[in-house]
């Protein structure tokens, strides 16, 4: 199988296209023949080493991806099948996505939800998922269309455009953050009804004028710190990311003043359960829009190319990876 794979030569992450016999796999109980998989921020740190997220080498990245089971000693799962996988500390700790198979545990597979396919998963991917695990948490902190406005910070990423595009289709009114001019034509495009430059977002005072009923924060940091300082009464940050850094300069006074609510997301270790409802919802929730307006299919490849992209804040929406 072809398989793209990090080395390390002098402290230096090296990522090059290979040809790997497949008794190289991992252990695992299902082996998949993989037709999909997707560039995170994740898979970007790790391609170019910005990121500590490997530390076995060599390792195949790709934290998700979409495929066939070629072979299964798990009885839920059988030859032919369409499945899908997101997270597990696949392409972290255990070989990946961006490759010609994976051998991984039943447990980290969902089988392909009625109604999704394998591209359409890979477009939604890791960010799309966590998007929809932010909206889901939003919802059971009552925010609803009625409530107010949704703030979306990195909003032309990967999880930000998931999430402008899904809150917009359900109702909501969404403002989008982000650092470049060059995405607000594409921001409007998903449903952002105005957008904010990052820069209003570098300084904060403790609590600020309300604005936010909602807020799904990929950032961060001083950014992050802002946004609590202007929520509503009682609203809810759902916060997923740290694009702009893992610091968080805030005070108590949002919480105990403003009764707001900061809820964390992790898309890692989501239980199986979760995992399905997160998956009818955007089979459900998504518009048909998303997969072509989002989505660029790019090579095995060309993933080195776009993780510098990614890193370098020159993408938006998703990277799809063909695979087969
Ligand atoms: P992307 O690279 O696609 O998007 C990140 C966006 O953040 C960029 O498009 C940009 O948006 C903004 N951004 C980039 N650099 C900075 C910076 N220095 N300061 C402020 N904003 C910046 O990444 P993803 O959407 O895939 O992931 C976003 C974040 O969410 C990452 O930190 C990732 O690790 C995290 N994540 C967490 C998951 C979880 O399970 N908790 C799962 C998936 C992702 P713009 O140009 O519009 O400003």
């Amino acid at each position: 199988m072809q398989a793209l794979i990090l080395e390390q030569q002098d402290g230096k992450t090296i990522s090059s296209v290979q040809t790997v016999e497949d008794s190289r796999l991992p252990e695992g109980d299902v082996t998949i023949d993989i037709d999909w998989s997707s560039l995170n921020y994740k898979d970007a740190l790790a391609i170019t080493g910005k990121g500590k997220i490997i530390r076995n080498f060599p390792m195949v990245p790709g934290i998700d991806f979409s495929g066939h089971v070629r072979a299964s000693e798990d009885p839920r799962f059988h030859a032919g099948q369409q499945v899908l996988l997101t997270g597990w500390g696949v392409g972290e700790n255990h070989w990946g996505g961006l490759a010609g198979q994976a051998r991984v545990k039943g447990d980290w597979l969902v089988a392909m939800p009625k109604g999704m396919d394998g591209r359409k998963a890979m477009i939604i991917g890791t960010a799309g998922f966590t998007a929809m695990l932010c909206v889901m948490a939003l919802e059971e902190a009552g925010i609803r269309p009625e409530s107010g406005e949704i703030v979306v910070t990195g909003a032309s990423g990967g999880v930000g455009s998931t999430a402008v595009t899904l809150l917009h289709a359900l109702g909501y009114q969404v403002a989008a953050v982000s650092g470049r001019e060059s995405t607000h034509d594409y921001l409007r495009s998903i449903g952002a009804h105005r957008i904010l430059g990052r820069e209003e977002f570098a300084e904060t005072r403790p609590l600020e004028k309300q604005v936010w009923a909602g807020a799904i924060d990929t950032v961060g940091d001083k950014v992050l710190a802002k946004v609590l300082a202007q929520m509503n009464y009682g609203g809810c940050v759902a916060a997923c990311g740290l694009a702009g850094g893992f610091a968080l300069p805030t005070t108590v006074m949002p919480f105990i003043l403003r009764n707001v609510r900061l809820q964390g997301v992790d898309s890692v270790m989501t239980p199986a359960s979760r995992r399905a409802q997160a998956w009818e919802r955007l089979v459900r929730d998504l518009p048909e829009s998303f997969y072509t307006q989002s989505a660029t299919e790019i090579s095995l490849e060309q993933a080195p190319e776009f993780a510098g992209k990614i890193m370098n804040n020159q993408f938006h929406g998703r990277a799809l990876v063909k695979i087969a």
